[in-house]
């Protein structure tokens, strides 16, 4: 039947709405979903958040988009179309100096060039230029856009996301308006400790490294709490199971690309590396790892005929102790974000994960130890061998004894920076499972989506008992 009605699938995408300052543009996608549920549609598949190029610097930390596939008859278009614009106008932080809302509304198939927008905003600075000219040719496309509309890159790459490999999903739960701002998050943190164990399909809830929470964020965000997960049981089974102490104004779960790694799947071309885009190379240390003011630790990657500083920043905690294993010689796979440039130096790179492909073998020798008393041996003299200092034992030739170095680490091991410094595409350590929890229900998001609106009401309900109780 959806296929019939093909002329009548529209695909939305919102970016660039939310600073660092306040609102989220998660937070405006709810408003987006209750509008769209007043015009009453089909969604297609839940919404979607999907993280862009971390290392663009003028973008809020997340760099998030999002986007939402549905139907709707084609006659209530333009009146939906006003709507989504008051709420673009309501919603965004347009005093913030670097936000510049865009929106991009399409109907049908979705065009090529938004599938390759997508991959390239995973780890590329993009012109907004471009992504300009390459909207207006199509008399498919309604954009609109505040300020500069550099969310139109966003928007477009969202909707060009089809997520049809890897996914995550994340439940937010969001504040009621009088508790935006500064106050504190109110949880009884013991049921998110067990929680995380009772819900393995759950991701990164706590960072076990230093036990901390993550689940809370600590922004004047309208967000309470986003709980990631394998699949939309685990995050509802582990929400249930928190005790909240403060009143939610409601909850979504989008569907996202969220600790994937889609930003690190194919090898970056490395005669062209430049600063904000995020790699994936393989290099040799030619410089071992050392320690640098701040509790920084730097390296130096030859990468084919480039030279660039690799570094683990102090907040990456643990990570730098990995780092500090590797030696001269290594041949590595590192990921990571290539810093903006400083006059004079070489391009640094911000470490996020490496594998060693190669570790050398390194030898000490050791003089031998007498047979008979087990001390080390003594030289004779030069051009003399070795001679025991306690029997007569002798060597008339010197020779020695070649051990290999002990190494820390292992080849063909990820090593990833730890969850309180991952960044949202970051895929963790301990997430190589993906796919085969996904692969049965690839056609059923609509319904999903469905059942979770159906559910809501009546989890809001239980969690205003637990604060009465
Ligand atoms: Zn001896």
């Amino acid at each position: 039947m959806l296929y019939n009605l093909n002329s009548n699938i529209f695909h939305l995408g919102i970016d660039d709405t939310d600073s660092n300052e306040g609102l989220c543009t998660t937070y405006l996608g709810t408003q987006i979903v209750n509008l769209l549920l007043d015009y009453q549609v089909l969604f297609l598949d839940f919404p979607l958040l999907i993280r862009l190029n971390p290392n663009i610097p003028f973008k809020t930390r997340g760099n998030g988009a999002i986007a939402f596939r549905f139907i709707l008859d084609q006659s209530r278009v333009d009146s939906l179309w006003s709507d989504l614009i008051k709420i673009i106008e309501e919603f965004s932080d347009i005093k913030a100096a670097e936000t510049h809302p865009g929106m991009v509304l399409i109907k049908g198939e979705i065009p090529t060039f938004m599938k390759n927008l997508y991959s390239k905003a995973l780890n590329e600075l993009i012109s907004l230029e471009d992504v300009k000219k390459e909207l207006k040719e199509d008399n498919n496309i309604r954009l609109f856009f505040l300020k500069k509309g550099r969310g139109l890159i966003g928007a477009s790459a969202a909707i060009g996301s089809t997520l049809d490999q890897d996914y995550t999903f994340e439940l937010i739960a969001y504040r009621i308006k009088d508790n935006w701002g500064d106050k504190k998050r109110l949880i009884d943190k013991k049921t998110v400790f067990t929680a995380d164990r009772e819900e393995p399909l759950t991701i990164s809830n706590i960072d076990n490294d230093h036990g901390d929470i993550m689940i809370l964020p600590h922004g004047p965000d309208p967000v309470y709490c986003g709980i990631r997960g394998e699949t939309v049981k685990s995050v509802v089974n582990m929400w249930r199971s928190l005790k909240v102490f403060e009143p939610i104004e409601t909850l979504m779960i989008y569907r996202t690309n969220q600790h994937t790694r889609v930003h690190f799947l194919t090898d970056s071309d490395s005669n062209n590396i430049h600063p904000f885009q995020s790699i994936i190379s393989k290099g040799e240390v030619i410089e071992s790892p050392r320690y640098i003011e701040g509790a920084h630790v730097i390296f130096s990657l030859k990468i084919d005929e480039n030279i660039i500083d690799c570094a683990a920043y102090e907040p990456t905690k643990k990570f730098r102790n990995q780092v500090m294993g590797l030696h001269k010689g290594d041949i590595l796979q590192v990921c990571g974000g290539i810093r903006a440039h400083e006059q004079g130096k070489s391009l640094t790179l911000n470490l996020e994960e490496f594998t060693v492909l190669y570790l050398k073998t390194e030898f000490k020798y050791l003089t031998p130890k007498c047979p008979h008393c087990n001390i080390t041996l003594k030289s004779a003299g030069k051009n003399s061998g070795f001679k025991c200092k306690r029997c007569s034992f002798t060597a008339h030739k010197k020779y020695y004894i070649k051990l290999q170095t002990p190494r820390v680490l292992k080849p063909n091991v990820r090593y990833v920076s730890p969850v309180c410094a991952q960044r949202h595409l970051t895929k963790p350590i301990d997430r190589e499972v993906s796919l085969q929890f996904h692969s049965f229900n690839e056609t059923s998001f609509s319904e999903q989506f469905d059942d979770f609106l159906n559910i809501r009401e009546d989890i809001l309900r239980n969690i205003i008992n637990h604060k009465e109780n």
